[in-house]
């Protein structure tokens, strides 16, 4: 297909040209009985029952399936990656040239795009996302992002560390007028939290639309550092390029196993409506505190708020115990704060905090 092939020609000249480091287990697990003598792994154990000499399957095919399936993916459209983190360094080095491409992102977001794109040479477009009269930075410039000349778009919905969720037309009127151009990265991490449906859906008729999903929050596995890049079938082969051999652990991929039962689906759904529930009783408490100004509506699992001393309130809280995360220095955010919505209970401790602040 012709907008296929044009995503393929956005890529590097020297990823597309590259053979890729073949691993030992590069071909698929090995077959039952066999003897393993092709990669210089130790034939013991370091404990009884352990699998740990033997290195891991660099794609673990049912952890694949499983995603897939639970994000209505198919499987060759999904890399597994360690975090997002990973999926966002791998598209910044498999379709930035340095000190030639750029990429584009939407102040204030999350902080690794800018990291990712500078750690590879790449430019760095800032075009902040707008507020309208109905929400607070919801809306993206699409008109600069179109003309930015951007490689890779990064959006973030529900955006960290606003919460607010960037409106689904909006991303796919983008998508069309970039088609052929350049990728429009939907990253995902706190869309279990949202009312919004994932993009995953839209992967089908919109070619350059690349979505990030993570286990590690909603799913409560930030400890295993699993994520998901997904994307058509020839960008995830090209961002399979460069991938580490190996990157997700024996250990990092049985927990991961083990939670993605369907028992382990119920109670990740039963998490997200409780953190939900929570989100809602601590906007309305936060909103009635004088210690607090504004409270940002959040689609995620964390609040936005501002305060008349963001960095004096992050400090002192930091004393009696309670770690925020102070967001000044972000396109503006001045003396806003970012809250987690933890248990009921650290909620409480919280807010028995600020009120105790005028
Ligand atoms: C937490 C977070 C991530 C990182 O997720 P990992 O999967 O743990 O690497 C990615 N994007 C956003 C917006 C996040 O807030």
């Amino acid at each position: 297909m012709m907008d296929v092939a044009a995503l393929t020609a956005l890529a590097r000249p020297e990823i597309r040209a590259l053979e890729p480091y073949a691993s030992a287990r590069a071909a698929g697990p090995p077959p039952a009985g066999a003897v393993l003598l092709n990669a210089n792994e130790l034939p013991w154990p370091p404990a009884p029952g352990s699998e740990l000499n033997r290195y891991p399957a660099p794609q673990p095919v049912t952890i694949r399936r499983r995603l897939a399936e639970i994000y209505g993916a198919g499987e060759d459209s999904l890399l597994l990656t360690r975090g997002s983190d990973e999926g966002i360094d791998l598209l910044v080095r498999v379709f930035c040239t340095a000190y030639r491409d750029r990429v584009a992102i939407c102040p204030p977001c999350f902080g690794m795009y800018e990291i990712a794109a500078r750690i590879q040479g790449a430019g760095v477009e800032r075009l902040p996302l707008v507020s309208s009269h109905d929400a607070a930075l919801a809306g993206i410039d699409r008109p600069g992002l179109a003309a930015s000349g951007a490689r890779l778009i990064f959006l973030c919905s529900p955006n960290n560390p606003t919460g607010a969720v960037i409106p689904r037309a909006e991303i796919l009127a983008l998508a069309a007028a970039l088609a052929g151009r350049a990728l429009v990265v939907v990253d995902e991490a706190y869309i279990e939290f949202a009312r919004a449906p994932s993009l995953v859906a839209d992967l089908a008729a919109v070619p350059n639309l690349v979505v990030l999903r993570t286990l590690s929050k909603a799913w409560g596995l930030a400890g295993a550092r699993l994520g998901a890049l997904i994307a058509r079938p020839e960008v995830v082969a090209l961002a399979a390029r460069i991938i580490a051999p190996y990157p997700i652990s024996r250990p990092a991929a049985d927990s991961v196993c083990a939670a993605l039962t369907p028992a382990g689906v119920r109670r990740m759904q039963r998490n997200v409506i409780r953190i939900r529930r929570e989100r809602a009783r601590l906007h309305e408490a936060l909103g009635r505190l004088p210690a607090v100004e504004a409270v940002f509506p959040s689609e995620a699992n964390f609040l936005l708020i501002q305060c008349r001393a963001g960095k004096r309130l992050a400090a002192a809280a930091r004393q009696a115990g309670i770690l925020l995360r102070e967001q000044s220095a972000q396109t503006g955010l001045a003396d806003c704060v970012r809250i987690t919505i933890g248990t009921k209970r650290e909620n409480d401790r919280l807010l028995a905090f600020l009120e105790g602040r005028q």
